[in-house]
């Protein structure tokens, strides 16, 4: 079959390769305990599924507008406005089917074949793969464990040269689990001000999901590098409410780029889920204290991990301060990271992704997501002991 050129330079995520073959063995009849995907645990709150159910009742089966409904533009507003402190008016807001199209629609708008894009490494592999797709150059900004996986401005501003375009930024982080401190923004956004031409993807899915001794700050909250000038944030609905299937995010972004991202939005799926959209509009509206709960528990999991990881041989675990990834570096062991999740896969029964899935600085590591159970992780630490003493 002949395939348009392009598909060649298409990646895609380990994750959901790694998924399918856990889902091999269990029907196979293996017990495994999943640590590989990205998605809560939790169901999403009673809430804000009465209000999908009843949206369907009450005839929300319809197209609606491209960038989304009124309401949920309005509330998206307000509560990016309220979290960045800066003014956000609803006609920034692009609706869309989960977080992810935002990414791709801001890579097409803005990226022409040869402009160069900096983005951390590791890092979300789809940023690399889409940048790769429409013919754009992948400049790495290297995240070490050394210096806690920040974004170092230094080296931030050595990559950022005259064909740079666009730059990504995500914090809290898939897979390190860092978090941008309000010095470290405030320092890009210094080195940004030189290069007005320079546009910013801020993806900022898991702003919710920041532990207590951390706080969540935007590039956006910057003078200057606010969504009414150059920056694109993304967020949206499935980390923070657990509703990764429902297919919810947004981007806010200056009035001029919402338009053609509805414009590619009408080209591709003409809008998100209509029901989605007033569940959506439910979480914003309705109590909070569900996703504190989830942080809570989220946080309980991740010093019950960071410390059981750190008490194997050869094994080294940052602790994270934001989203749901442990990103321990495992060349102690004798062992590669690739080796090794195969092994914990195949003969452990425990499903994590090597860290080198997520670019070449992200090797000699391995991602485990802990929005799995507190029985489960403690059952999945034991099986890594196992396979490291050589006994699974
Ligand atoms: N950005 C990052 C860093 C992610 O880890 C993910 C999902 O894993 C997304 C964006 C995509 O989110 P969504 O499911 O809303 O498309």
């Amino acid at each position: 079959m002949r395939l348009a050129g392009r598909m060649r330079r298409l990646g895609t995520e380990s994750a959901f390769a790694v998924l399918a073959r856990a889902r091999e063995l269990e029907a196979q009849g293996r017990d495994i305990i999943h640590l590989e995907i990205g998605e809560p645990d939790f169901d999403t709150p009673p809430h804000i599924v009465e209000a999908g159910c009843r949206a369907l009742r009450e005839g929300h089966t319809h197209y609606t507008p491209a960038a989304g409904i009124p309401e949920l533009r309005e509330a998206i507003a307000e509560e990016v406005s309220r979290s960045r402190g800066v003014p956000v008016h609803p006609s920034q807001v692009v609706v869309t089917p989960g977080g992810k199209p935002v990414m791709f629609f801001a890579i097409l708008v803005l990226v022409e074949p040869g402009d160069e894009v900096l983005l951390p490494n590791p890092a979300f592999p789809i940023y690399e793969s889409m940048v790769n797709f429409v013919g754009g150059r992948p400049v790495f900004v290297p995240l070490r464990q050394e210096n806690g996986f920040r974004f170092d401005p230094e080296e931030f501003g050595e990559r950022l040269g005259p064909k740079t375009r666009l730059v990504i930024l995500n914090s809290p982080a898939n897979p390190t689990g860092g978090v941008l401190t309000p010095e470290d923004t405030r320092a890009l956004a210094e080195i940004l001000r030189e290069r007005p031409d320079v546009y910013v993807l801020s993806d900022e899915i898991y702003s919710r999901l920041v532990y207590p001794e951390a706080s969540f700050a935007s590039i956006a909250s910057e003078p200057g590098l606010g969504p009414d000038g150059r920056t694109i944030i993304l967020d949206g609905f499935s980390k923070t409410y657990a509703m990764t299937g429902w297919r919810l995010g947004y981007g806010v972004m200056p009035r001029r780029l919402a338009g053609e991202f509805a414009k590619l939005q009408v080209n591709s799926s003409s809008c998100a889920n209509a029901a989605a959209q007033r569940a959506g509009l439910a979480a914003l509206e309705g109590p909070q204290e569900p996703v504190e709960e989830m942080v809570r528990e989220f946080g309980a999991r991740r010093d019950m991990i960071v410390a059981g990881l750190n008490e194997l041989p050869g094994v080294e675990c940052r602790t994270p301060h934001g989203a749901f990834y442990a990103f321990p570096r495992v060349t102690g062991t004798g062992r590669s990271a690739g080796e090794l999740a195969r092994l914990l896969l195949e003969e452990a029964g425990v499903a994590c992704l090597s860290g080198d899935g997520f670019g070449r600085y992200g090797e000699g590591h391995l991602r485990f997501s802990y929005a799995n159970s507190r029985e489960n992780i403690s059952r999945a630490l034991e099986r890594v002991a196992k396979t490291l003493a050589g006994a699974a």
